[in-house]
């Protein structure tokens, strides 16, 4: 599995924007790492509780919330629904609004379901909001077949999703916006060390991938060294109700049918999204490679039980509107079923 996340981690050759050619380098950049220093804080924002809890952070210590632009990669494309929970992009603006903090969306177009049907086709390009409309990168690249799932193995190149889907997109998006020229720019991941040995490895921060001499940017991850308890909690205190995923038991909010699914889980999807179940496992049948490789989607559901959870919380879940405030009282919040609970994920 660690090999797996040093793959994520893989740094896409380096490409200098067009904007910063001539530009001179950003001078004067703290040696000394110093959270306060940085005129743009980016938080790569899923709605999953670790990047809540980064936001939270931030405004917890002072940042100013002028500075604060939360970034959120829709793994489907702005497009048909087919991996994610169908409320996670509300469930966002929703939080976005409740802070006053602006949410930019980025997604290569056509998300995950163009990208996996790709046969003889370039990779889409990247779409990105910005303060100035819509941009578009890349798109170029050559053209080649995927006709297949990401794999649930260390090679990235069958392991494709995160780093198509999210790491570039994002890296995209910075590379392309002038606005980041001649500023420095804090980008805010919500990694945890507690969540595996890979993890714990991770720097606090370093340079991101996107520095260059012309547009400073480093990478901080703020809650690396923070327990699973001081998330729950640090939510609590704002009064942020997590993502309804956590209140069917889910332990982490990634796509709602995660590659990393255990039996548990593609039991309760299969539940809860039959038609995208179906055309899951419809597709692995086609492609004559399973996710799991050694077992179907089909299969691992039939050894799972589905998670119990209250009928309203699923209509949420699967809903594209989310409807109940993201603020309540300190008093009134519960901890989700999906607390402390062990589940699967790429970490
Ligand atoms: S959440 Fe799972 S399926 Fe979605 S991009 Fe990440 S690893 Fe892939």
């Amino acid at each position: 599995m660690e090999s797996i996340l040093k793959s994520l981690n893989c740094q896409p050759p380096q490409q200098q924007s067009l904007f910063e050619a001539e530009l001179p380098a950003v001078t004067g950049s703290p040696v000394e790492f110093d959270r306060y220093a940085y005129d743009k804080y980016v938080v790569m924002f899923s709605g999953g509780k670790d990047s809540v809890a980064t936001v939270l952070h931030l405004l917890d210590i002072g940042i100013d919330p002028n500075r604060i632009e939360l970034w959120h990669h829709d793994i489907d494309g702005h497009g048909e629904s087919f991996m994610d929970w169908p409320v996670t992009s509300d469930y966002c603006r929703r939080f976005a609004a409740a802070f006053g903090l602006p949410l930019y969306f980025s997604w290569r177009v056509g998300g995950f379901l163009r990208e996996m049907l790709r046969k003889d086709q370039c990779t889409a390009p990247v779409m990105a909001e910005t303060p100035d409309g819509l941009i578009q990168a890349g798109g170029t690249g050559p053209q080649n077949t995927r006709r297949k799932f990401p794999q649930v193995t260390a090679a990235l190149s069958q392991r494709w999703c995160s780093a198509s889907l999210k790491v570039d997109v994002g890296a995209a998006a910075m590379r392309n916006q002038p606005r980041f020229l001649g500023i420095r720019t804090l980008v805010c991941t919500g990694e945890r060390a507690q969540e595996s040995a890979a993890r714990s490895k991770y720097l606090t921060h370093e340079p991101d991938r996107c520095n260059t001499r012309s547009r400073y940017v480093d990478h901080w991850r703020p809650v690396l060294q923070w327990s699973e308890e001081q998330v729950w909690d640090i939510m609590k205190r704002f009064g942020v109700r997590p993502h309804p995923a956590y209140y069917l038991g889910f332990n982490r909010v990634s796509c709602a049918h995660c590659i990393f699914s255990d039996c548990h889980q593609r039991a309760t999807e299969q539940q809860l999204l039959p038609t995208r179940f179906k055309r899951i496992a419809d597709l692995e049948s086609e492609f004559g490679l399973t996710i799991h490789r050694t077992k179907s989607v089909r299969q691992l559901a039939n050894e799972g039980t589905p998670y119990m959870y209250e009928e309203e919380v699923a209509e949420q879940a699967i809903s594209t509107k989310y409807t109940v405030p993201i603020r309540i009282e300190s008093t009134g919040w519960k901890l989700p079923s999906g607390a402390f609970k062990q589940g699967s994920g790429p970490q």
